[in-house]
């Protein structure tokens, strides 16, 4: 059979994060300033989402012709496969009806969290809307292509080691480019978990399941390995929401990463409370280049409304200047349009996040994403239900002190107060200019005893991360 994935890259869209809801990019507002920034965040070439590959990897390995169409380009097929996102699905919903129009025989399925959370986008559509992980289509394509279109549960993998590697060779895999997390390039998508087990309400990632599985670090590390040698890349950004959770196999991965027949840099996603110094020393020693975090608000009553378990202040700062004394980049995640948000709120948000002071500080507004618990929290608090909107820098909410006008104007200054600084050059000029640091310039590290940086594992007594592992 030939079956074609078709993909689009319009509205800076990044379809791996939210939980496959997806993000755009920062758009607007703040002047030149704002352009700056958002010319920085432009420069990369983001990879195709990692579904693409692992499904482009299954229906080959199932014997099947695989195409990758993009845009206006829809190749000939008698199946197709949609990710939709939130903010392109309109774009995903026009190339569905041109296939319905030009090629009515045709098989289409639609794969991706909104298969589940948003069947009513696709109620008119004769399509097949498969809901759980995409990749079970290695086991269950015939079984859901016999079914009439409409949802069909698939259910999800229960080990993730049975999966083949990803096959990037349709994607142009040397284009792909991650420039806030690495030097070195092409860039490449990998899991070593999926799933989360914190409770954050508003989080996109614990839709469909609220636990966490694991790969082997030998299947990791090998799938790095071929990565390398196959589509030569040099840099890996693990896509797993919550990376530390199991420091056990952390360390045996880094062990793995370590025996690599070339150096490769690497960036992951966590909680700080998860990654202790001592982990993160001996990440960083083979090639732990970036980490994300969500710091989100320094308001702890606002946390703890939306279920996010908080973190101690001095932890947090601890973590960040770790990072930067280690030569890792932070990327921080901060929330600001809660629905009850004030100036000085959204104020004190900032200068929290110039007091932490990441290499990178994304300020997110608040989304509520269909099929989360805050979704249902504050649905009546919902101004705009079009979802194209939803990109994470577009205000969606009725704000009980600011209008609409005033927290995207808030959004723009925390860009551009954030990142025009001295302070901000200062701490991470020896991370973003290497070069610098031969001129003088820059953060100079301050010594500070550190546990010893060897790949040995270390004993593991039960942490707080080792027993959330479900
Ligand atoms: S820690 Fe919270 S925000 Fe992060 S993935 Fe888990 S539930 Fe989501």
């Amino acid at each position: 059979m030939k079956i074609v994935l078709w993909d689009t890259r319009q509205l800076d869209v990044s379809k791996d994060f939210a939980g496959g809801y997806g993000v755009g990019q920062y758009a607007s507002g703040g002047g030149i300033r704002g352009q700056i920034v958002r010319r920085f965040y432009k420069r990369d070439h983001r990879p195709t989402a990692l579904t693409f590959a692992y499904l482009a990897s299954i229906f080959r390995q199932l014997g099947h012709d695989v195409h990758f169409g993009e845009d206006e380009i829809i190749p000939h097929g008698d199946v197709y496969v949609f990710s939709p996102s939130l903010i392109t699905l309109n774009l995903e919903l026009d190339a569905i009806r041109e296939v319905v129009r030009t090629q009515p025989s045709a098989t289409i399925l639609v794969v991706g969290i909104l298969a589940t959370t948003l069947t009513t986008a696709f109620a008119d559509l004769p399509v097949t809307l498969v809901q759980g992980e995409p990749e079970q289509l290695l086991w269950k394509l015939d079984e859901v292509l016999n079914k009439k279109p409409g949802p069909v549960a698939v259910g999800s993998i229960q080990d993730l080691d049975a999966l083949p590697f990803p096959d990037w060779d349709l994607f142009a895999p040397k284009k792909f480019r991650i420039a806030y997390d690495f030097s070195q390039f092409p860039t490449g998508l990998i899991q070593q978990s999926r799933g989360c087990t914190f409770t954050c309400n508003y989080c996109p990632y614990i839709v469909i399941e609220n636990k966490t599985r694991f790969r082997s670090p030998e299947s990791v590390v090998e799938e790095m390995r071929r990565g390398m040698q196959e589509y030569g890349f040099r840099s890996f950004k693990f896509r797993d929401p919550l990376f530390g959770l199991d420091r056990k196999r952390v360390l045996r991965m880094a062990e793995l990463i370590g025996q690599l027949p070339r150096k490769v840099q690497f960036s992951i996603e966590s909680r700080i409370d998860l990654l202790k110094p001592e982990t993160l020393t001996v990440l960083s020693e083979v090639g732990l280049t970036a980490i994300t975090v969500g710091i989100e608000t320094p308001d702890e009553g606002t946390l703890k409304q939306y279920k996010r378990a908080p973190i101690n202040d001095d932890k947090q700062r601890q973590f960040i200047e770790t990072c930067r004394r280690l030569g890792i980049r932070t990327v921080a995640g901060f929330m600001i349009g809660f629905p009850e948000d004030t100036a000085q709120s959204i104020k004190g948000v900032l200068r929290y996040a110039k007091a932490v002071n990441p290499t990178f500080a994304n300020f997110n507004i608040v989304t509520p994403y269909p099929g989360t618990e805050f979704y249902n929290q504050v649905v009546q608090d919902i101004a705009d239900f079009d979802f194209t909107k939803y990109n994470v820098y577009t205000p969606v909410m009725k704000y009980q002190h600011l209008t609409v006008d005033e927290v995207t104007a808030w959004h723009a200054r925390c860009f551009t107060k954030y990142y025009f600084r001295w302070d901000w050059v200062k701490a991470h000029a020896h991370l973003l200019w290497p070069t610098t640091k031969w001129l003088g310039f820059g953060y100079s590290p301050a010594p500070e005893p550190q546990a010893p940086a060897t790949i040995a594992l270390p004993i593991v007594t039960a942490s707080d991360c080792d027993r959330k592992v479900a």
